[in-house]
């Protein structure tokens, strides 16, 4: 092992010692560049042993990605005798990957001449996780502030509109010389305003509710068929003016019908969903029922209406998403419906999904448990 820095070696024991226990990689090379000395720490970081890192030989271990842009930059700091600090990877033979921070220095004799390069490698792969997670949080707390943002220009929208219809609408009211017909459409403005508002603060308060850790489950027995046709006939009247046909079917006869599960949230779930069905649908079908599959209740909500771009069809059951950006909106809403649904199925023991072509429709699908009776009755 002829090394410049060996051959120092033998007289400065302490020198050897410290070098064969360093925790940093440690290794020189000839005037040429070509490696003549590794320590062990140098071996175990890169997967290859002593014999195998001479000469060009430590290039094997090198991530292919860094090895032409390394391998360029190395040739280049010996051409010009310059000291030179890079990061890069090995790729060991196990498949597992080490990052590393490798700095190398020239050494010249009494005279001046150079006599080769000494170096250190020093393991940060920890560094680089610790740096991508951290990037990754940034993004996410990035994206989440964005949401929050256009969530409360939303919603200050979504909450003004039907608040100054009722105010405006109640003005008009008051005149007395207002004619039936007039009397009668203003009425019909203000109830389907104040239904709006009601839905969007229903929906505030119930994602508090989730958020908080707040929210019960409270079951109770039912009829889930006459409980289909109410929802049903709660959009009945916004689905004829977006010129929608609306159906719902029901699998069990309604003797049979009878379930035990929260009906609030149940109702809540099909009226998101129906909300949706009616608000993207123009001039199409819509279509609510359930069947039994599995022990489970599979209900479904289909549209004929703009359908979800594939990129965000999980997207959309996250709080504040919203497949229109805040900038550009024909349809409103404040992106709380679908995570809501989702939080309430959840805690009802099942899942919700959906099916989707842009441009032809949308299916929206969630099971829940079947059962039947209160347990133990
Ligand atoms: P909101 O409807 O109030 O915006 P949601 O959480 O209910 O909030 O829905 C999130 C987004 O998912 C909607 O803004 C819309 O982009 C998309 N979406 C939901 N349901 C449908 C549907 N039936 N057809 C097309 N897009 C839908």
């Amino acid at each position: 092992m002829g090394s410049y820095l060996l051959d120092k070696m033998p007289e400065n024991k302490a020198l050897r010692a410290f070098t064969e226990s360093a925790p940093v990689g440690i290794f020189s090379t000839d005037c040429n560049g070509k490696t003549l000395y590794v320590n062990p720490c140098w071996c175990k970081l890169s997967g290859l042993s002593f014999d195998d890192a001479m000469g060009d030989g430590w290039m094997k271990a090198v991530h292919p990605d860094d090895l032409p842009w390394l391998k360029a930059g190395w040739e280049e700091s010996v051409a010009v005798r310059q000291t030179s600090s890079t990061e890069y990877r090995f790729l060991r033979s196990d498949g597992s990957v080490v990052w590393v921070m490798g700095n190398s220095t020239p050494q010249f004799n009494a005279s001046g001449d150079l006599t080769g390069y000494i170096g250190t490698i020093t393991d940060i792969t920890e560094k680089k996780k610790m740096l991508k997670d951290l990037l990754a949080a940034k993004e996410k707390a990035e994206e989440s502030d964005r949401l929050k943002t256009s969530f409360l220009n939303n919603i200050s929208h979504e909450i003004r509109t039907p608040l100054n219809a009722i105010t405006g609408f109640c003005a008009f009211l008051s005149d007395p010389d207002l004619s039936h017909e007039k009397r009668e459409s203003f009425t019909k403005i203000i109830i389907e305003s104040s239904d709006q508002l009601l839905f969007i603060i229903t929906d505030i308060i119930n994602i508090a509710a989730i958020e908080s850790g707040h929210e019960k489950v409270c079951e109770k027995e039912f009829n889930l068929n006459a409980m289909i046709k109410m929802v049903t006939g709660r959009f009945a009247s916004r689905a004829r003016e977006q010129y929608n046909l609306l159906r719902h079917q029901t699998f069990l006869p309604d003797e049979e019908a009878e379930i035990f599960t929260d009906r609030t949230k149940l109702v809540q779930i099909l009226s998101n969903l129906l909300n949706n069905a009616v608000k993207f649908t123009h001039k199409g079908k819509i279509d609510l029922g359930y069947c039994l599959k599995d022990g489970n209740l599979e209900f479904y909500v289909k549209d004929t209406g703009i359908g979800i771009p594939d990129n965000l069809k999980n997207e959309i059951f996250h709080i504040f998403r919203q497949v229109e950006s805040s900038d550009n909106r024909n349809f409103g809403g404040s992106g709380l419906g679908l995570s809501i649904s989702k939080a309430y199925v959840e805690m009802l023991g099942g899942r919700i999904w959906v099916d989707s072509e842009p441009g032809r429709g949308a299916a929206f699908y969630f099971t829940i448990p079947y059962k039947k009776h209160e347990p133990g009755t």
